[in-house]
């Protein structure tokens, strides 16, 4: 976990990979509690890197890794939000 890189990397809770962070979205849990996807990574509040794919929230929903990173439960409403927005926004 050394090495020096130009561009910042971030681990996505999905598939464990790292990327760059511009290539992935940042789910953010803001200090009120809620939790949304930032698609400028400009959100204040405790972030977790997914990859633009529904695969990874699907993965990340199972391990129940995004929870850990964020600290927080997540129902299953609020997954299928993300789902969505997902898909839309990406
Ligand atoms: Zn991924």
């Amino acid at each position: 976990m050394q090495k020096v890189k130009k561009l910042p990397q971030r681990q996505c809770v999905g598939c464990r990979e790292m990327k760059e962070k511009r290539e992935l979205i940042r789910v953010v849990r803001s200090p009120q509690g809620e939790i949304s996807l930032d698609f400028k990574g400009k959100k204040p509040g405790r972030g977790a890197y997914l990859c633009p794919d529904a695969e990874c929230l699907r993965r990340a929903r199972k391990s129940r890794a995004l929870e850990r990173a964020l600290e927080t439960t997540i129902t299953p409403e609020l997954y299928d939000e993300l789902e969505k927005g997902m898909v839309n926004g990406g």
